[in-house]
């Protein structure tokens, strides 16, 4: 079997600048980056950065219109608009976009002749999600950090009853301002939010690109994934698959690169010091 060292090899090229390549990916879609991720808005840019992925993903995958999805209606037209299939997987019902859910029951099959199997991880919520899911997601982090830190000392009452009214928008921007000072609000408080659960309207599993797979520890099955266009996309997020459609010996030509951590090898957007503390 090739080794992880083998499947990051990318005969000595530097990875296109990830903006570079998501111009000319836009460009192809007719779409422009000013209306799927303003400027204007700092979360937006970095959330494009960190889950940027699929904007540079094949022609066959239908990228969301806009990086941060607002409320209910426009995820629900964005998710009949682009189309999804239905699998049943043990008791659990995942849905997909069509590409997608064809290059994973690929994935599986070619697995299950091996013995092994690829399957959901806790549930259908595996894979396709709707707004209120990732509001609800995000509440499962934001709340408990807001005791833990309360606790701490280090939010008063006031900002933690302050930090709860606001709008998600800006709840979102002040969690990322706080988690700058090291007030995280991961799952296990040591790192951003956006490494434990996607900023509300913003998932990819929103845009029905994303499978958490239960065997994710087992190289072989990661091997897999990638051999049908399934990579690991969200640093530390390690069930978490995102579906590209791409090889990935190309992936460097669609402006992303390749960090490896404890083994695992995560393709993210080539924009550097985004992640100043992960790069040697
Ligand atoms: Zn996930």
């Amino acid at each position: 079997m090739s080794s992880n060292a083998s499947r990051v090899s990318n005969d000595g090229n530097e990875p296109t600048p990830f903006y570079e390549a998501l111009a000319k990916a836009l460009k192809k879609r007719k779409a422009k980056l000013e209306s799927i991720c303003p400027s204007s808005e700092p979360v937006s840019k970095r959330i494009l950065e960190e889950y940027g992925a699929i904007f540079v993903a094949d022609k066959k995958v239908i990228p969301p219109p806009v990086c941060v999805f607002t409320n209910e209606e426009q995820v629900t037209k964005f998710q009949d608009d682009a189309g999804w299939e239905v699998e049943t997987i043990g008791f659990d019902e995942v849905e997909l976009q069509p590409a997608a859910m064809k290059q994973l029951r690929k994935a599986r099959e070619e697995a299950q002749k091996e013995g092994l199997d690829i399957t959901p991880r806790d549930g259908s919520e595996a894979a396709r999600r709707n707004y209120e899911d990732s509001v609800r997601l995000w509440n499962s982090r934001f709340e408990p950090a807001l005791d833990y830190w309360l606790a701490q000392g280090r939010l008063t009452q006031q900002q933690v009853d302050r930090l709860r009214g606001l709008p998600l928008s800006q709840q979102v921007a002040e969690v990322l301002e706080l988690e700058k000072t090291g007030i995280y609000f991961s799952k296990d408080l040591s790192k951003s939010i956006l490494y434990s659960i996607a900023a509300p309207g913003a998932s990819q599993h929103i845009a029905m690109l994303a499978f958490d797979v239960d065997q994710f520890e087992n190289p072989r099955i990661r091997e897999i994934m990638a051999k049908h266009g399934w990579f690991q996309t969200v640093l530390s997020d390690l069930p978490h698959f995102t579906f590209l459609g791409l090889k990935e010996k190309d992936l460097p030509k669609h402006g992303l690169r390749s960090l490896e951590i404890n083994g695992q090898v995560f393709w993210i957007p080539n924009v550097p010091g985004v992640h100043p503390g992960l790069d040697k």
